[in-house]
């Protein structure tokens, strides 16, 4: 069946659709309703139906056919170790830690904080939640005291698994003492027992009583047998807090049976990966695309998964494509920051090992712009294929679902909405646009599986940044302003609140960074609009250069980027201000926080910057700004 067809049909028929892909699974108990929309906009799928996760990911293979089979490799560059665990060895890990967490009172429906660099324990620690029923909320192993303290307020667990420490470039990142200072700013005595992996990076202290040791407690408890929970379609599988690059993170509730059969079914829809692949997607566990592409989907799918820990450049540029002819990966997952990091390399890097085996790479989580796409997709020799999401959609919304119809693909474009979602371009009021009119990017009721339930404990906040901005419609706001092309392919134009207004013209800031971008001495540009009281808004960019490039030709380069924004967009887009940094403010997840650099800009208040990658980056721009106004 074609793309076109079986769209339409997961939109007509979207029972008929989902129950058949949700059949492939195990189910304790049948569901009675595939759908129960009449709450909206708290749409249930499965509603009756009883699963578990942790089964269908781990006990079905690891008992079944594929027992002997790899289903986790650990890469860490890092720590300098690998590890590979079969199926049934994954089985024997996570019931392991399934009885420690038991054993010391975590029931179901109790929240887990995971605040772990990427080892296969913090995997293990996910799964072990989702076969005893408690609800994982996994942090990035990177945030700080406060990031961490107000995740520990607002989800209240009653266990948090940690190690000593991560690794960053060889150097030791701070857990475990991070935990005990945010627990002391928390505003909650929730939390019963800190469960430490030790990997002795770092001497920490323990606290009797409520310290455990990883080794110990498996060593004393880990033995009994633990019967996956039955778990309800609807109950909650994890929460997941948002990026935060526009604002206050938000907790993202996700539940377990229309989760499961949406990562199942967009194995093959989407990613085109079944038996015999390897999988790799190279994200963190601390955000959505690690909890379902690095963990759930392929091990669901019963594909090997490769976990990293590390850097795309350390300890060298080549370290992936070495991973990738190591293993015979076959399917990537990257996000676009990363490929820009690595362009910045020279390209023999790429070429030095054999990545034959590697049929497509998938990017998401920023647009993907055109230069990099190109780039890549020169160099690697396999399509690259951007897809769009989001925390709360737990997969992908656009694709060029390859595995249902492998489409041409148009660079700067994820394509097409996946099967369930029915997105359009829509005007301030919800009304759609014509093709080639830009506006903002919604969801059509119902959402498919695998979407948000709602945000933790605040059904209201859920409402009012979702469902809630149009008067009279019921639309889901994805945030993003987008346009179609005469041919529906669409493409991202930037943040729906970064929309720049110039004299009346509205332009999103990824079209004028695309232009940008193709200077060939760009590496990273960002662009803004800031307060300007003659045009309303004015252009200003931000930017890096490739690393070979010399500071006497800054000024050249500058004005060359301002004449392609005005060739290709027109004079009333050219840049007020283009200045030059050596990295710009992101969030640790790799996403430019742009509304950083207009605060700075303007003197404003900077907001809720707990997700920040690197506070430096701040002055940075400051000092980029001091710069450009002593010029003015
Ligand atoms: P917050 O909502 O807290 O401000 P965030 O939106 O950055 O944080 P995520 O859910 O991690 O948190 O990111 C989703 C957003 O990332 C999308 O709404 C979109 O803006 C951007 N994005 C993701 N994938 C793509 C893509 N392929 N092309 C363009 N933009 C993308
Ligand atoms: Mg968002």
């Amino acid at each position: 069946m074609s793309y076109q067809e079986t769209h339409r049909r997961s939109l007509e028929q979207p029972a008929e659709f989902w129950s058949g892909l949700a059949e492939e699974l195990h189910w304790y108990r049948r569901w009675d309703h595939v759908l129960d929309d009449s709450n909206a906009p708290f749409f249930r799928w499965f509603v009756g139906g009883e699963t578990n996760m942790c089964y269908n990911a781990v006990d079905r293979h690891a008992l079944g056919s594929k027992r002997g089979q790899a289903a986790l490799i650990w890469e860490s560059p890092e720590a300098e170790q690998s590890r590979t665990l079969t199926y049934h060895e994954l089985y024997r890990e996570v019931n392991k830690l399934a009885a420690v967490l038991k054993y010391n009172g975590v029931e179901r429906g109790d929240r887990v904080i995971i605040y772990m660099p990427m080892v296969p324990e913090a995997i293990f620690g996910m799964l072990a939640c989702a076969r005893i029923g408690a609800i994982h909320s996994v942090v990035f192993g990177g945030f700080s005291i406060s990031s961490l303290a107000s995740r520990i307020t607002d989800a209240e667990p009653t266990m948090i698994l940690t190690a000593d420490a991560g690794l960053r470039k060889g150097s030791p990142v701070q857990l475990k003492p991070i935990v005990d200072e945010a627990l002391d700013l928390a505003e909650t005595d929730s939390v019963k027992h800190v469960l430490v992996y030790n990997r002795d990076i770092i001497n920490c202290q323990m606290q009797e009583g409520r310290d455990l040791d990883w080794y110990e407690e498996i060593e004393q408890h880990g033995q009994q047998y633990v019967e996956p929970e039955r778990m309800k379609s609807t109950d909650p599988l994890y929460i997941l807090y948002t990026s935060g690059t526009t604002g206050k993170p938000k907790g993202v509730v996700r539940d377990t049976g229309g989760y499961m059969v949406a990562l199942h079914a967009s194995m093959s829809q989407v990613y085109n990966v079944g038996d015999g692949d390897v999988y790799w997607s190279t994200s963190d566990i601390g955000w959505v695309v690690g909890h379902s592409y690095i963990v759930y989907a392929p091990l669901l799918k019963g594909v090997p998964t490769v976990a990293y820990e590390g850097r795309p450049d350390h300890p060298d540029p080549g370290i992936w494509w070495r991973i990738i002819e190591k293993y015979g990966v076959t399917c990537v997952f990257t996000a676009p920051t990363a490929l820009r990091a690595l362009r910045k390399f020279p390209e023999h890097w790429m070429k030095n090992a054999d990545i034959s085996s590697m049929r497509r790479i998938f990017s998401a989580g920023e647009p993907l712009d055109a230069p990099t796409y190109e780039w890549a997709t020169e160099v690697l020799q396999v399509p690259v294929i951007d897809h769009y999401w989001q925390t709360e959609s737990g997969w992908s919304m656009l694709a060029n679902s390859v595995g249902i119809e492998d489409l041409p693909i148009k660079g700067g474009s994820p394509t097409f909405a996946a099967v369930g979602h029915h997105l359009e371009v829509v005007d301030i009021d919800g009304n759609p646009v014509p093709r080639g009119t830009k506006g903002l990017l919604v969801d059509y009721p119902p959402l498919p599986p695998g979407m948000l339930m709602t945000l933790w404990r605040d059904d209201e906040r859920y409402i009012k940044s979702y469902w809630s901005h149009f008067q009279d419609k019921l639309l889901y706001l994805t945030g993003d302003y987008a346009i179609q092309d005469e041919d529906g392919y669409f493409f991202m134009l930037g943040r729906a609140d970064e929309v720049l207004n110039v004299s009346g013209h509205r332009l999103g800031t990824r079209e004028i960074e695309e232009v940008i971008s193709a200077h060939p001495a760009a590496a990273e540009v960002s662009v803004i609009g800031v307060r300007d009281e003659i045009r309303g808004e004015a252009v200003l960019v931000v930017a890096v250069l490739k690393s070979h490039i010399s500071k006497a030709d800054e000024d050249n380069i500058a004005n060359e980027m301002r004449q392609l924004v005005r060739d290709r967009i027109g004079a009333i887009a050219t840049p007020h201000g283009v200045h030059f940094v050596s990295t710009l403010p992101k969030t640790r997840s790799g996403k430019i926080m742009r509304r950083v650099i207009r605060a700075v800009y303007q003197g404003d208040n900077l907001g809720d910057i707990s997700t920040i990658e690197d506070d430096a980056t701040v002055d940075m721009i400051r000092e980029a700004v001091d710069a450009m106004q002593r010029e003015l």
